[in-house]
């Protein structure tokens, strides 16, 4: 019967793989559409100081609403988007809408705070990414000093040198520079001193199981360590707890985001939450008057 289950499992594993193969096909034309037919919104997530409490940014986090598929998260369609080039085109309606958002709500008079982009490997190489900010900082008002660009370590690594002037045209712009899932990446740490950052996020992987995994602990500090000796500021992903929240206090990291405070919040939500903020920072608590 060997055999005959092994022809079986071949025919189930070809079978898997062409479901799978059809999937992908159907994302990658539907993903081709999509943009027209704005089935794209942003999640925006709090980031907040760890010293003083106070928010101070907001993660824009791009989901898929597909017709039939209901929402689709980034990790199954961003490299999709990728591999096909859709990356430039999508990449830029994402900066302007998060760029057009955070100034809306300084236009409505909600504080300053920095609004975070992710920016994809493909969308530096390839994407005329200094004239696509320098056009979305113009079309919307937004100051290039509240604008924080989440790039990867393989987004520096490629084609350093042309990385670089187009990096260092943005940074000149006002617009800062943070390397995001910092301590996951292959390479040297040369690139640190080559590309000026201005942020480095620590990669939730480390935080997961602080405060109680030693090696963990002894990375985090390791890391904020190189953060601040090269004048970056450091901010810790994926904080889930009290407990890590006071660890990486103490051990002088700057600033958290993480389902601790806030999951990513659909804009409407967000804009309420700064308002709420706002409100608990210069009056009285409810309870007192209730
Ligand atoms: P990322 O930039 O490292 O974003 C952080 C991810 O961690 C987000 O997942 C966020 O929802 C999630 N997260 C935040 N706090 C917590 C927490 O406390 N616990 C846990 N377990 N997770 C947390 P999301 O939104 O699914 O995005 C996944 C990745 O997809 C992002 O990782 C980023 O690499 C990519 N991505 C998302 N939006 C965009 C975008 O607009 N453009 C590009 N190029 N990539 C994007
Ligand atoms: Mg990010
Ligand atoms: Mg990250
Ligand atoms: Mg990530």
């Amino acid at each position: 019967h060997a055999k005959e289950n092994g022809r079986n499992s071949y025919q189930f594993f070809t079978r898997e793989l062409n479901d799978r193969a059809r999937v992908r096909l159907d994302l990658e034309n539907d993903l081709r559409r999509a943009l027209a037919r704005h089935e794209f919104t942003l999640a925006y997530q709090p980031q907040f100081d760890l010293a003083t409490g106070h928010l101070i940014g907001a993660e824009a986090l791009v989901r898929w609403h597909h017709p039939e598929r209901g929402i689709i998260p980034p990790d199954q369609f961003i490299p999709i988007a990728e591999e096909t080039g859709l990356i430039v085109p999508l990449g830029a309606w994402i900066l302007r809408q998060a760029c057009a958002t955070g100034q809306a709500w300084r236009d409505e008079g909600l504080a300053d705070i920095t609004i975070a982009v992710n920016i994809s490997a493909h969308q530096v190489r390839r994407g005329q990414l200094e004239l696509t900010v320098r056009q979305v900082l113009n079309e919307t008002a937004f100051s290039g000093h509240l604008l924080e660009l989440e790039v990867t370590e393989s987004a520096l690594m490629a084609n350093q040198a042309a990385a670089a002037t187009t990096l260092k045209a943005i940074q000149a712009m006002g617009v800062r520079l943070a390397i995001d899932d910092f301590g996951t990446g292959y390479s040297s740490l040369g690139y640190l001193k080559r590309f000026a950052l201005d942020k480095l996020k620590i990669d939730r992987s480390f935080i997961n199981d602080l405060p109680d995994d030693n090696d963990d602990a002894h990375l985090t500090r390791a890391i904020i360590g190189i953060g601040h000796t090269l004048d970056m500021l450091v901010i810790a992903e994926g904080v889930e707890t009290e407990a890590q929240e006071r660890f990486l206090t103490e051990l002088g990291c700057d600033q958290a985001q993480g389902y601790l405070y806030a999951r990513p919040l659909p804009a409407a939500d967000f804009r309420q939450m700064q308002i709420d903020l706002k409100y608990q920072a210069t009056s009285k608590p409810a309870s007192s008057t209730a």
